[in-house]
């Protein structure tokens, strides 16, 4: 039998309840699927500075190398505000990403039939279902190009520098073209082609390994536009890869069309198989330890892990259609509505194992 072996990074506030329901229903899926899951713990974020006095302890990095993948529930809280801002939870967020040398961010923005109310779309603009993945460089361009103050006309100024190698073009290209291979062979390159010298070398580069591609229906789109037409039209899109920055702003802007930040999953990959998979959202302080929070975010979350990661798609599926079954009757507090059955995060993980 395969077995698996997971890393699983509770981290602080509602982490450990959702990662708990998360382990519950991949148990469940592992069962019926014929494979075993080995977890490992480890301390990342809060809990990390409480007992080792830093946000990403050697023996975590260590830990997360040696696992197929890594499940992660969410990091930081009141408690470690007063932190220096490098020993802060979120610090070893990025720590984390950069020592399992992820550079790609996936994020779906998927409109589950049940929760179309919650959208902020109009129903006629979602249609039948949305359902978009939005790729985006995680490692390189402005956000970790040169910076500093400096004067401009006896001003005082400040720059940011946008720069992109060849090589970091193509790994990310790469992986969105492998994904819309995988999905329906359709991907949007986003870029400002129009007036950035780095946006060209994207496109060209983008350009270059659509040769390797020649299935997928490449189309390019300016930042602005995309923008636009998330709102507009968000069924004309599938795949959509872009840069650091511009990826920042359309992943949130995407994916606050699904309406819910509880039922957002997200992944983090790098060249090999190994990914670090959670939830978008955060720690949620005010409702952790009351038992009532939205484990789907993360449960989804071990879905892209087993068809991204493992290589278990038919297990992916299955959780993706347990989810979409269990929200016809029930919901946690941050998705209720009226008809439904008001249920807590425990039972919403013991719902979706029963639909499994
Ligand atoms: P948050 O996402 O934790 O919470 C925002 C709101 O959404 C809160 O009202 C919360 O109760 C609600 N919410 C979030 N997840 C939910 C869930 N699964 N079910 C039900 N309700 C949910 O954002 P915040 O309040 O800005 O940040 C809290 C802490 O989390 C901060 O320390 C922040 O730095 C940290 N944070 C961590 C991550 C991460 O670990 N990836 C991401 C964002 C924020």
């Amino acid at each position: 039998m395969k077995q698996y072996k997971i890393t699983l990074l509770k981290g602080d506030g509602i982490g450990p309840e959702i990662v708990d329901e998360a382990v519950k229903v991949l148990n469940k899926t592992a069962e019926k699927r014929g494979f075993s899951v080995a977890y490992e713990e480890a301390e990342l974020g809060g809990i990390a500075i409480d007992h080792t006095g830093v946000p990403l302890p050697e023996e975590t990095i260590a830990k997360c190398k040696a696992s197929d993948s890594v499940l992660l529930g969410a990091v930081g809280g009141p408690k470690w505000e007063n932190q220096p801002g490098s020993n802060r939870p979120e610090a070893g967020l990025l720590g984390i990403r950069g020592a399992l040398g992820l550079f790609a961010n996936l994020r779906p923005a998927v409109i589950f039939e049940p929760l179309r109310e919650a959208s902020p779309l109009k129903p006629e603009i979602i249609g039948e279902a949305m359902d978009i993945m939005v790729v985006r460089e995680l490692t390189g361009g402005i956000y970790f190009g040169e910076r500093g103050r400096t004067k401009k006309n006896e001003a005082s100024a400040a720059y940011d520098t946008e720069l992109y190698t060849v090589p970091e073009v193509e790994r990310i290209a790469r992986v969105a073209f492998d994904l819309a291979m995988k999905r329906n062979k359709k991907l949007c390159n986003v870029d400002k082609a129009n007036v950035l010298e780095s946006s060209r070398l994207w496109r060209e580069t983008v350009l270059k390994v659509a040769e390797e591609y020649p299935e997928v229906e490449l189309n390019h789109l300016y930042v602005d536009n995309c923008a636009m037409q998330l709102v507009r039209n968000p069924k004309q899109f599938d795949v959509i890869v872009t840069s650091n920055i511009f990826g920042d702003i359309l992943s949130d802007e995407a994916s606050m069309i699904s309406g819910s930040i509880g039922m957002l999953s997200s992944a983090s990959l790098g060249e090999g198989k190994l990914g670090l998979y959670e939830p978008i959202h955060g720690s949620a302080p005010d409702i952790a330890g009351m038992g009532i929070a939205n484990p789907l975010a993360t449960i989804l979350s071990v879905a892209m892990m087993l068809r991204y990661s493992l290589g278990e798609p038919a297990a992916a599926d299955d959780i993706e259609r347990a989810v979409g079954q269990v929200l016809k009757t029930a919901r946690t507090p941050d998705i209720y509505t009226e008809g439904t059955r008001k249920v807590n995060c425990k039972e919403m993980g013991d719902l979706v194992c029963s639909a499994l």
